[in-house]
C-alpha cells in the first residue's frame, strides 16, 4: 500500500476518534500534512484556534512563523511532514493533559512509522518532554540531538508561539537560539540526504 494511502486511513480513523475529552469541543480534527516521505518531520504541541477552523496544523501566527524558520534554510513546508501531539484543540488553549496525550500518541505513533522521517523536531515542552520522557525545561533540551526510536534523531526547539513573545533577536534570545538551531537541523537533514 501507499505511504498516502495508509496515511489516509489513520487520518479518517482519527476524525471518527472519540478516545479522549479533546473530542467533544473541536471543530475537526487536524491530522498533519507535508510530505509522506519527509526526511523531517515537525511535532508541536496540538491545534489553536486556526487550526481547528481550518483543518490544518501550523497555520496561524505560530504557524506563519514556523514557515518561515522553515523557509530561512531553504526548505519549504511541503518538503518536511508537520503534526502536533494531539489531534484536537484543547479549549481555550491550554496544555493537552498526559492523559491526552496517551490517548492520542498511537496516531502520531503510526504517522511516524509510515513517514519514517530521519529526524523529529520536538518543538517545545510538551513534545520534547514526551517523546524524550524528561521533566526538563525545554531550555534545557533545545539544541541537542537524542537519539530516538529505531535510529531517529530528535531535536527539540522553542514553539513558535514562544517566539512571538520576544522580538529580540539580540545573542541568546530566544529568535537567536532558533536561528542557530534551524542552521543546525539543516546541516543534519543535509548529511543524511548525501547519505542515502
Ligand atoms: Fe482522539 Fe486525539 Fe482527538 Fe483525543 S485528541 S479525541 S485521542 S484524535
Amino acid at each position: 500500500m501507499r505511504k498516502e494511502d495508509l496515511l489516509a486511513e489513520i487520518r479518517e480513523e482519527v476524525k471518527r476518534c472519540f478516545r479522549c475529552p479533546l473530542a467533544e469541543q473541536r471543530t475537526q480534527t487536524v491530522f498533519g500534512e507535508g510530505n509522506p516521505d519527509a526526511l523531517l518531520m515537525f511535532i508541536g504541541e496540538a491545534p489553536g484556534e486556526e487550526e481547528d477552523r481550518t483543518g490544518r496544523p501550523f497555520v496561524g501566527k505560530a504557524g506563519q512563523l514556523l514557515t518561515r524558520i522553515i523557509q530561512s534554510v531553504n526548505l519549504t513546508r511541503e518538503e518536511v511532514y508537520i503534526a502536533n501531539m494531539v489531534k484536537c484543540r484543547p479549549p481555550g488553549n491550554r496544555n493537552p493533559t498526559l492523559q491526552e496525550i496517551e490517548a492520542c500518541f498511537p496516531f502520531l505513533e503510526a504517522q511516524i512509522a509510515i513517514i519514517n522521517p530521519s529526524i523529529i523536531v520536538a518543538l517545545g515542552s510538551v513534545a520534547a518532554s514526551y517523546l524524550l520522557d524528561t521533566k526538563l525545561p525545554i531550555s534545557k533540551l533545545r539544541g541537542q540531538w537524542y537519539d530516538w526510536r529505531g535510529g531517529k534523531k530528535v531535536f527539540p526547539m522553542f514553539h513558535p508561539s514562544f517566539l512571538l513573545r520576544y522580538n529580540s533577536r539580540a545573542p541568546g534570545s530566544p529568535r537567536y537560539l532558533t536561528w542557530l538551531d534551524i542552521k543546525e537541523v539543516k546541516k543534519m537533514y543535509d548529511l543524511l540526504r548525501q547519505a542515502s
